[in-house]
């Protein structure tokens, strides 16, 4: 890889930062990429994923299309249900995979983030280092952490996720929305009768139950109701309480659950964030969940940030300016985004609708417009991309 001279500062080592860590490097910059939590076992936590077409073909244009294949479990079939499992919309989106050369993937985050720090060597991360503000100039961008220490470069990428301190210099007044939902997840040992390669949703009335298969006899889960924002990060799980809630549901819901490791249950909230029309500024950009936090209903936000990452080396790589290739970077990836945040809104808030006539109403729009537009929507990110065409 030629250098260019240049030094780039990625604040934040998830999947978003590590990714871009490793793209500005294929680009041809000196990058260092800046974490706040003090070891790597702290920064590689949470649960699991499916990612799709674009986060898949994403991680492929980054040289990791081997390691996806290793952590990942394929997944065929898509399935929308009702809360006794008869298939509302189902997709066959394997044989999409196929046809797009991207096969879907379940991969528990752990595994994705240890691949990206892997590849983008322990040479380029800096641990326990947490931004407090930035610095810019006409020759370059100043970034300040908490122990005093300073650092220059000639463009920041903040990748510092929901509670972006870039984000927050650059839009002060910018506060992320909670959609009044939250989010429990596990990982079972065993599969309580969850068909492997298949990820479904069960919908009952304003909650839901899904499940996919990991590889290696363990299923993740998910379940999501109606409830106000809680404590921030992970919050242990009352298997109790959801088991009770499921009860009358599809039996592979609490079996699940019952087959969770004690204390293996956690509790998040989600929250979104509409891009800005003015994004960055200047020497800095974002990229992620900084710049584009989504609810997880159509599980795009991490294959975002990988596409953000593959899209932003592509223009800075390409040899224009530096100011022009950030704000190009940035045109590109607005529209997609702003349409998945608003997408993914969507999805959750009509899932959300807890009355029998509106759960009623939920399962007519799955089994016709979702049918519909599904499909589209987990492709929209693949569609004719510039990056992603050319692999
Ligand atoms: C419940 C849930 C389920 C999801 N399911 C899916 C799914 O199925 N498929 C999918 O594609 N996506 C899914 N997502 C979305 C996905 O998790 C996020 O979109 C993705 O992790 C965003 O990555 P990121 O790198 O932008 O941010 P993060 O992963 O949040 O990483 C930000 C990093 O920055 C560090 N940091 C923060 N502040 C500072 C600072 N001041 N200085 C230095 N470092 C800092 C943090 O420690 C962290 O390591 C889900 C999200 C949630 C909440």
């Amino acid at each position: 890889m030629r250098k260019n001279g240049r030094r780039a500062l990625v604040i934040g080592a998830g999947i978003g930062g590590a990714a871009a860590g490793i793209a500005l490097r294929r680009a041809g910059f000196e990058t260092v990429v800046f974490e706040r939590a003090p070891s790597l076992g702290a920064a590689q936590v949470g649960g699991c994923y499916v990612l799709w077409y674009a986060g898949v073909l994403s991680l492929g244009q980054l040289g990791l299309g081997d390691a996806a294949a290793k952590i990942g479990h394929p997944v065929e079939r898509f399935e929308m249900c009702d809360a006794r499992g008869r298939v509302l919309n189902g997709l066959d989106v394997g044989k999409r995979g196929q046809a797009l050369g991207a096969m879907p993937i379940a991969v528990r985050r752990t595994e994705l983030i240890a691949a990206l720090h892997d590849e983008l060597g322990a040479g380029s991360l800096r641990l326990g280092s947490t931004l407090t503000r930035v610095e810019q100039d006409g020759r370059g961008v100043t970034a300040v952490f908490a122990d005093g220490s300073t650092e220059r470069g000639d463009l920041m990428v903040g990748a510092d996720g929901l509670k972006s301190v870039v984000r927050s210099g650059l839009h002060p007044k910018a506060a992320p929305r909670h959609p009044g939902y939250a989010h429990w997840f596990g990982i079972a040992d065993g599969d309580g009768g969850a068909p492997d390669g298949v990820f479904r949703i069960l919908h009952g009335k304003g909650a839901r139950f899904a499940f996919f298969h990991l590889g290696g006899g363990k299923v993740c889960w998910w379940f999501v109701r109606n409830a106000a924002q809680g404590q921030d990060g992970d919050v242990l799980g009352d298997p109790a309480a959801i088991t009770r809630f499921v009860n009358g549901w599809h039996p592979t819901a609490a079996a699940l659950v019952e087959a969770t490791p004690a204390g293996g249950i956690r509790r998040r909230d989600t929250y979104d964030q509409a891009p800005r029309r003015r994004w960055g500024a200047d020497r800095v950009t974002m990229l992620g969940d900084a710049a584009h936090a989504m609810t997880f209903n159509l599980g795009q936000g991490a294959g975002a940030s990988l596409t953000d990452a593959v899209v932003l080396g592509r223009q800075l790589g390409a040899g224009g300016g530096l100011l022009a290739s950030l704000r190009g970077y940035e045109r590109i990836r607005r529209a997609r985004t702003l349409l998945l945040v608003w997408a993914s809104r969507q999805v959750g808030d009509s899932a959300a609708w807890d009355s029998r006539i509106g759960a009623a109403a939920n399962a007519t729009i799955l089994r016709t417009v979702g049918a519909l537009v599904t499909p589209s929507l987990l492709e929209l990110d693949t569609r004719r991309h510039p990056a992603l065409a050319a692999s």
